[in-house]
Order: C-alpha cells, then sequence, then structure tokens
C-alpha cells in the first residue's frame, strides 16, 4: 500500500468514525469533516511557562488562559480561532457547535517518552532496569520482527495513547525497521503527530536484538527519506542507550545527524545507577552525557529520557545546548531508579527544556493524567530532602519549591511544555490560531468512585467560573483522576476517541465506507 493510499485511507476512516460517533451527540452538532466547526466548554491553555511565574499553590495562572465559556474554532484541523463564546459566536453565524457541559477542554497530551514494543509487557514484575530489559523486554520486542504481531501491537498501542488522550509521542521502535515503517503508516492513518525511529543496539542484548551499526544506519536513512516531514511523521535518529550502543553506532548517528540535520535524536541518559556508570566506564567518558556529546548528538531536538542521575554540570550542559530531558516518574519509581531533581531542571536561569514521559512499559501507565500524578510524588520527595529538615546541609528553599508540582505546572508540562521540549511548539502545545487541532475534552469527575464527591468541594456541581476554580479542578483529575477523566480526545480537528464508544480504530472495517451501521450494529451486540 503506497502512503497516498493511505493517506486517502486515513481520511475515508475519519470520515467513518465521524459517521460513527455523530449518534451520541445533538442533532447540531459536528464531530470533525472539512467543515468549520465550533467547540463550546471551559477551554484552558498556556502561553508561557509557569515555574517563571514564582511560587504557589495555584500560582502559574500568568502562563496560562482560562475561558468558562469559550469557543475554539476548527477548519481544516486547525485551529482558527478561540474566544469566548459570547464574543466569537457571532463573527461565526451558522456555525456547527458541539457544547459541552461540566467539561474543561485542553490541548492534546504530549508525552515524550514511550516504547511501542513494550505495550504488551507494561506491569511485568522485573526489579531494575537491566535484569528487566533482559527478562521481559527483549524477548517481546523480538516479536515485532513478525509483522502480523507488531500489526496487533500497534493497533492496541494507538488504541490506548487516543483512550488516555494522548495525540503526541516521541517514540522509541524496536531495532525492526519494518515494524517502524508499520508504526508510520498506523499513525498516517489517525493522522498523528509522532516521532519515531529504529532503536540502535548493538551489544549488552540478545542476538535477535542486535543492530550492526552499518544496517542500523541503512535502514535508518531509508525510513527517514521514506517518511521524515510526510504528514504528520517526524523521525528521530535513535541510539537506543549508550550502554547497548557500541562506538561505531554512535559514530553513524552521528553520520546521519550530519546528513539529516532536521531529524530528532532520541536516546536515554543516567536512568538507573548500574547503567550510568557502565556507559561512561565502556565509552571512556567522565560522565553519561559525555557519551552522546563525543559524536556531536547533544543540541536542540535533542531528548535524553530520565537523567535522574545527571550531575548539576550534565544539567548545565543540556541547558547550553538548548537539549531536552524527559522526566518519566512512573518508570522511575517502578524500576527502582530514582527521584527525577525536577527542581534543579527548573532552575532559573538554565532552565532545561523538559518533556514528561510514561516510558511505557517501564512506566506501568499510558496515562500522562498518572504521570503528572507520580510526577508530583517524585517532586514531594524533592521538595522534602531539600527543605532543611532532613539535614540542613541539603538547605535549598528555592530548588526545594520548584520540585512542586502544581495543576498548572503540571499541564503546562503536558502540552504546551511538552511541544517546546521537542521543538515542536510552531505546531501543537495551545490553542494560537495556526495551531494543529489536537485537544482532549476533560471530565473532572472522571475517575474512581471517590472522584466526584471529592471535586464537588471546588464549585459544588457548576463549572469552574475562573482560573483558580479551573486549577483546583485539574488537580484533583491528576491526584483523584485518571484515564477516565479522558471523556474524548480529537486529533487534528477529529474525533478520534469517545469514552464508551468502542474504539472503531481497533478494526479495519470501520475504515470501509457505510461503516457507521456496521459500528451500530456491533455496539448492540
Ligand atoms: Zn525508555
Amino acid at each position: 500500500m503506497t502512503f497516498e493510499t493511505l493517506i486517502k485511507n486515513a481520511c475515508v476512516a475519519a470520515l467513518a468514525l465521524t459517521c460513527a460517533l455523530s449518534g451520541s451527540l445533538p442533532a447540531t452538532a459536528a464531530s470533525g469533516d472539512s467543515e468549520t466547526i465550533g467547540i463550546r466548554a471551559g477551554i484552558l491553555d498556556f502561553v508561557d511557562d509557569p515555574w517563571s511565574k514564582g511560587p504557589g499553590v495555584v500560582r502559574g495562572d500568568e502562563a496560562a488562559r482560562f475561558i468558562p465559556d469559550g469557543l475554539l474554532v476548527i477548519s481544516d484541523g486547525k485551529v482558527k480561532d478561540r474566544g469566548s463564546y459570547a464574543d466569537l459566536s457571532a463573527k461565526y453565524p451558522g456555525l456547527k457547535v458541539n457544547s459541552y457541559t461540566n467539561r474543561i477542554v485542553v490541548p492534546g497530551f504530549v508525552d515524550g517518552h514511550i516504547h511501542f514494543p513494550q505495550t504488551r509487557v507494561l506491569g511485568a514484575y522485573g526489579e531494575q532496569l537491566l535484569p528487566w530489559l533482559q527478562e521481559w523486554i527483549f524477548p517481546e520486542e523480538m516479536k515485532y520482527r513478525d509483522a502480523a504481531y507488531a500489526k496487533e501491537g500497534l493497533t492496541h498501542f494507538f488504541d490506548n495513547l487516543l483512550a488516555n488522550g494522548t495525540t503526541t509521542v516521541q517514540d522509541y521502535g524496536t531495532s525492526s525497521e519494518s515494524a517502524v515503517d508499520q508504526y508510520f503508516q498506523e499513525a498516517s492513518k489517525r493522522n498523528m503527530r509522532v516521532i519515531v525511529g529504529i532503536a540502535g543496539l548493538d551489544r549488552n542484548a540478545p542476538e535477535g536484538m542486535i543492530t550492526p551499526p552499518q544496517s542500523f544506519y541503512d535502514a535508518s536513512k531509508r525510513l527517514i527519506e521514506k517518511y521524515h516531514g510526510k504528514g504528520r511523521n517526524l523521525y528521530a535518529i535513535t541510539p537506543r542507550f549508550a550502554y547497548g550502543d557500541s562506538d561505531e553506532l554512535l559514530s553513524m548517528c552521528g553520520k546521519l545527524h550530519k546528513e539529516y540535520p532536521d531529524c530528532w535524536i532520541n536516546t536515554h541518559v543516567s536512568e538507573n545507577p548500574t547503567e550510568t556508570r557502565n556507559a561512561a566506564e565502556e565509552h571512556h567518558c567522565k560522565d553519561y552525557l559525555g557519551c552522546y556529546e563525543k559524536y556531536g548528538l547533544v543540541g536542540p531536538k535533542f531528548t535524553a529520557g530520565h537523567g535522574v542521575w545527571l550531575s548539576d554540570n550534565e544539567f548545565e550542559r543540556l541547558y547550553k545546548a538548548g537539549a531536552s530531558v524527559s522526566f518519566c516518574p512512573n518508570s522511575n519509581t517502578f524500576l527502582g531508579s530514582g527521584l527525577f531533581r525536577l527542581g534543579k531542571a527548573t532552575e532559573p536561569g538554565q532552565r532545561v527544556r523538559l518533556t514528561f514521559g510514561s516510558d511505557m512499559g517501564g512506566g506501568n501507565t499510558f496515562s500522562m493524567i498518572n504521570v503528572l500524578n507520580q510526577a508530583y510524588k517524585v517532586g514531594m520527595c524533592n521538595n522534602t530532602m531539600l527543605d532543611g529538615s532532613v539535614d540542613p546541609k541539603w538547605h535549598n528553599e528555592a530548588e526545594a519549591e520548584r520540585n512542586k508540582l502544581n495543576a498548572m505546572r503540571a499541564f503546562y508540562s503536558i502540552t504546551l511544555g511538552g511541544a517546546r521540549g521537542l521543538y515542536l511548539d510552531d505546531k501543537i502545545g495551545n490553542f494560537n490560531p495556526g495551531k494543529e487541532a489536537d485537544f482532549v475534552v476533560l471530565d473532572w469527575n472522571g475517575g474512581p468512585m471517590a472522584t466526584k464527591w471529592h471535586q464537588s468541594l471546588i464549585c459544588g456541581d457548576k463549572a469552574p467560573q475562573n482560573i483558580d476554580q479551573a486549577a483546583q479542578l485539574l488537580f484533583g483529575v491528576m491526584a483523584v483522576g485518571d484515564d477516565r477523566a479522558v471523556d474524548e480526545t480529537w486529533v487534528a480537528g477529529k474525533r478520534l476517541y469517545k469514552k464508551g464508544v468502542e474504539t472503531p480504530t481497533r478494526d479495519e472495517a470501520m475504515y470501509a465506507e457505510g461503516s457507521s451501521k456496521k459500528h451500530k450494529e456491533k455496539k448492540q451486540k
């Protein structure tokens, strides 16, 4: 199947999904084709970094914008306008509007670090990083050399992303070229903005995972030529991690980077203490980051996942290079890797670009809402270590405070902050006109039974009337709620997920014309 055919199929699929879902909405509602549509709800997004606005429980609101009764106007997959419903509705007479009550619309979530071929083993018991890789991860990833298995895995993977409100990922492929090729095809069907690449590994791994440096180079090059910059697809040159990569493989990454400076670079750094020591030793570098600097890889569009054991000096070098770190709190606690120093990374004057990542399957969730929950707890542990109460010599009041992840800092980090971390903020991250229309319709009462009564503390059964109430509800979502708070997920102006409706992208038949009928029949069974 050609790329063009896939894009065409994507349009058919989106149209089919539109039909399939329209029964659940009021007659005047639209769910996104090429027409201009409106989204009426509470609308919240960010224009700046909340850490730059100083401390406080819900402070940082100067970095955010909240419209209690807002209207987003979407056209051709992009944001055309945003404002209050009262002001904007007169400007667009006859506009088809989806109206939501008790919902906040936020930009689509950005997951800066995830591994699609680990979808099935998330939550596997495996203790620390290195034995966990050998016991669970490498055997599972090797299965993705089989096209049918890869297809099944990718279907589960994308369904899970959408059900969790994640619309953009930076992803690790396996060492299999065909699996990454299939990935781009599946992402294209859904028209999602993704960054992915073949994860190069040529030592400290089983034979079936090894990619010789020349083969890695050739396969990466073929995929870059075929997919990078086509539709919403982007390619990341991906040395998996320096401990698993020889000098020759890292040198091939440097060569690819010189030939394709427009591509992203995605890897791991300083995740686990043993791994950190081994990587630096084996590459004869003074520290882990040095392994990548040696080959000219560290600069803008470079992301290193984890960074738990980065030194102050490495943080400074990342800042100066314009490079990013992906904070993966679920993974770091699940595998016992350690506590990422959020307050250090956000230090004024050398604020490092950050994404937050699920690191699924090292992280035991797809949900960026759960990632915020865990990030908050990691931050609070760091806060205690630095507030002077443990040992006065560690006392650093300012850094302690920057570890506190209030709602504004949190939701910034998985929307505009994540987009900035990936150098994608010219395309996604907030609702400025011209941005790609990826967004999530959040139900702040969605989650465990306890959620709704807890949330009613903020504004009863009414919608938030100001940014302070919105921030408190969003904190409730991240602290008490879960993926059930995601009511709908929209990608490039099309709704691809609705809570409670069977996910149509699981079934190829849904892409065929007339699928709305099939879909309804299936639901009734
Ligand atoms: Zn990872």
